[in-house]
């Protein structure tokens, strides 16, 4: 698998010769409950960016983007919140820089708070006639925290989850939390952090809910590579 982290800059200067992708992991700092890390949602990315790369030779993996736009779980330790203007702006730059070298970029982010400013950037970019996309995954479970992260975490990396500390938070539907959390942020409606119930949670689940998005993001790749090449304007 190629990793920026492991490479040289003759070594990135020949993938990107060759026409690879890159993949760049969008995650965040943010509470994740009393039984998860808050490195979670940067976890998940590089997971499924590394999962895509074993796949595809063609893509090569940067090194993730751990601090994002969490203002709504400020209020909890551990929170660390750059803020959605300058998610934005840091993503402007990382796509203008990367597209010196590499002709096609995907943002994978797992943290649906960033999506605001990851579309922001994404209009911006593309307005200047990089080639750069903003994939997530779909996973269709509980908002954060709850089942769907649990069980990702159990299979991504068991050792740093704490299931006899994991506890049920808010159940209600996110049509129904978003105003609140927009205004009040999360600990006005879920004191533990959670936003759904992570019973159940388990490392076969979330391995499958892992190895769909790798199928997601390696379709979204392959596309992506038969797009004819643009002129960057600017
Ligand atoms: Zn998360």
């Amino acid at each position: 698998m190629k990793r920026l982290a492991t490479s040289s800059w003759p070594q990135v200067a020949r993938q990107s010769d060759a026409g690879d992708i890159l993949l760049i992991p969008l995650g965040s700092t943010e509470q994740h409950g009393p039984h998860l890390p808050v490195t979670t949602d940067t976890d998940i990315a590089v997971a499924v960016a590394e999962g895509a790369a074993r796949r595809l030779g063609r893509l090569v993996v940067a090194p993730p983007v751990a601090y994002a736009s969490s203002g709504e779980h400020q209020e909890f330790a551990g929170t660390l919140s750059i803020g959605q203007e300058v998610t934005e702006l840091l993503l402007v730059e990382l796509g203008r820089s990367a597209s010196g070298a590499f002709t096609h970029l995907i943002v994978v982010s797992a943290h649906g708070g960033n999506s605001v400013p990851l579309d922001r950037a994404m209009t911006r970019l593309h307005g200047e006639g990089r080639s750069v996309v903003a994939w997530s995954p779909n996973w269709k479970g509980d908002l954060h925290a709850g089942r769907t992260e649990t069980s990702l975490m159990l299979a991504i990396a068991p050792d740093r989850v704490g299931p006899e500390q994991a506890e049920a938070g808010d159940l209600r539907p996110l049509a129904t939390l978003l105003p609140l959390l927009q205004r009040h942020g999360v600990r006005s409606v879920s004191a533990n952090g959670v936003l759904g119930d992570p019973a159940g949670a388990n490392a076969d689940e979330g391995r499958g809910l892992l190895a769909a998005a790798v199928d997601d993001l390696v379709r979204t790749a392959e596309r992506l590579r038969s797009i004819p090449t643009v002129e960057v304007r600017q």
